[in-house]
């Protein structure tokens, strides 16, 4: 597909990214960004633990002006490890932490001055507001080309702006479509400094979006660096399933130059997944799918039939039904979880087969993994086995115990196949990155809780306990409870 495909290499603090550099790793702090000492604390953890690069969230003015003192704590420890800012809404807040960290990222969505849900743009209106997004960006350009900042354009699929919604609606054109004007703008003031990202809860999507952006950018001969990631993954297996899909998919095309994998858990546990996932697709590796085989129901042996599972929850099974099937009678299951999501996700996308089966060694007898299966089809967006749960990693801006919380939804709701439930840690960001999920069970202020469906807000500040009672009602007896309580 988008094979060779080089960006340029930039520096990021000291740190070359891009070009034939090795895939970076980054992750991102969920302490209280005012909280100096914890901040540097999880930062040096994650330092240790193999992170290359560092998130931190600036809220607010105060929360960037409290960057300088993370940073003089850290470079007082000895760590110079490269510091990025993560900007959501204040064009006011990117300019004060351009100054100090060596990267921002930014969403171009938040920062076209207007908010028109629904509107129809006229031509002129939707030149117009570009042209307002590019004058409210010219002082952050001059801050970061002073200061040799990146900038990261951070594009999410739940958080396009207005504009691009109205012309392209939440689709991957649309996320590229920003991404590019958002270039287009960047390279008119002469700032090359950049990285991109497109990130989505859904892997198609989040897959379908960055090769798409690397064609239009051979197109444009651009060759600005990737960053890859599946947002809101959620935690344990499945969280893991849905990053090694996105994004070692990605990299066994050779696209990707750096890389966050999204878990609801401690940062730290982020990394090693992140570097298991580069050494298993190592940069602009071809992939040879040698383990990979498309065969006919009827082929396969009796006693192994039973495991097949099928994309389409009530398939007949037939003898000329098309059946995926991936062995790896040498691999331990550890590195199996590494292979299969992305060897079953290329196989889907050429052959489109009826059903999965995945079989490995143990105790020299060849077993299936059934729940594997299953969990990579819910992944892929193909079948839906169990409750869909989108999570946000968390950051400085959670309020409450996100990876507790989540853990209680799933314990909880998580026989309720069918449904999206997402679990965000703040209600300023939560709502806009739900992704199309049913139900929200939204972080707001210390311990407390708004739930939504769809995204409408049905109940506000509750606590956790209340909250979940509140849920499990909602989704099981709608009509049992009386909507915008609170
Ligand atoms: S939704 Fe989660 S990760 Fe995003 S800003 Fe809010 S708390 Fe942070």
């Amino acid at each position: 597909m988008n094979q060779h495909f080089i960006s340029n290499e930039i520096t990021v603090g000291n740190l070359p990214l891009g070009g034939n550099q090795p895939v970076r790793i980054q992750s991102m702090t969920n302490t209280p960004t005012q909280d100096t000492e914890a901040t540097v604390n999880q930062i040096i953890r994650l330092a240790k633990a193999g992170c290359e690069l560092v998130r931190i969230a600036a809220a607010d003015v105060k929360e960037a002006e409290n960057l300088k003192n993370i940073r003089n704590l850290l470079r007082q420890k000895g760590v110079d490890i490269p510091l990025i800012a993560d900007i959501h809404f204040q064009p006011k807040t990117a300019e004060i932490a351009a100054g100090i960290v060596d990267k921002i990222r930014i969403n171009p969505g938040n920062f076209t001055g207007s908010h028109h849900k629904n509107k129809k743009y006229s031509e002129e209106e939707y030149h117009q507001e570009l042209r307002n997004t590019a004058a409210n960006l010219k002082p952050l350009f001059n801050i970061c080309e002073k200061n040799h900042t990146t900038i990261r354009i951070g594009i999410n699929h739940g958080s396009l702006s207005d504009r691009i919604l109205y012309r392209y609606g939440n689709t991957p054109e649309g996320m590229v479509s920003s991404a590019l004007e958002f270039i287009q703008i960047c390279r008119e003031n002469d700032f090359h400094n950049l990285t991109l990202s497109l990130k989505a809860s859904s892997v198609p999507v989040m897959i379908k979006a960055n090769r798409l952006l690397v064609e239009k950018m051979k197109q444009h001969g651009w060759n600005y660096p990737i960053h890859l990631g599946v947002t809101e993954a959620g935690s344990g297996t499945e969280g893991r399933i849905k990053s090694i899909m996105g994004i070692g998919t990605l990299l066994s095309e050779g696209i990707g130059d750096t890389l966050r994998v999204s878990l609801t858990e401690a940062p730290e546990k982020e990394i090693p997944v992140a570097r298991k996932i580069i050494r298993t697709y190592p940069r602009h590796f071809v992939f040879p799918g040698n383990t990979i085989q498309q065969i006919r129901y009827g082929e396969i042996e009796n006693h192994l039939r039973p495991f097949v599972v099928w994309i389409k929850e009530n398939e007949t099974p037939d003898a000329e039904k098309k059946v995926c099937l991936l062995s790896y009678p040498d691999l331990q299951m550890d590195e199996i979880l590494f292979r299969a999501p992305v060897d079953f996700f290329r196989t889907w996308e050429q052959e489109k087969p009826d059903g999965l089966l995945i079989l490995h060694r143990k105790n020299n007898t060849e077993e299936s993994d059934t729940t594997l299966a299953f969990q990579i089809l819910q992944a892929a967006g193909l079948r839906f086995s169990q409750a869909e749960f989108i999570a946000c990693p968390s950051c400085g801006r959670t309020q409450f115990d996100i990876e507790k919380e989540l853990q209680r939804v799933q314990k909880r709701l998580g026989h309720l196949k069918g449904l999206k439930i997402a679990i965000m840690g703040c209600f300023v960001n939560g709502p806009g990155e739900m992704a199309g999920a049913d139900y929200g069970y939204v972080g707001t202020g210390k311990g407390k809780v708004n739930l939504y469906k769809k995204n409408k807000i049905i109940f506000k500040y509750l606590s956790p306990d209340e909250a979940l009672n509140k849920l499990e009602e909602l989704i099981l007896n709608p009509n049992s409870v009386p909507e915008n309580e609170g």
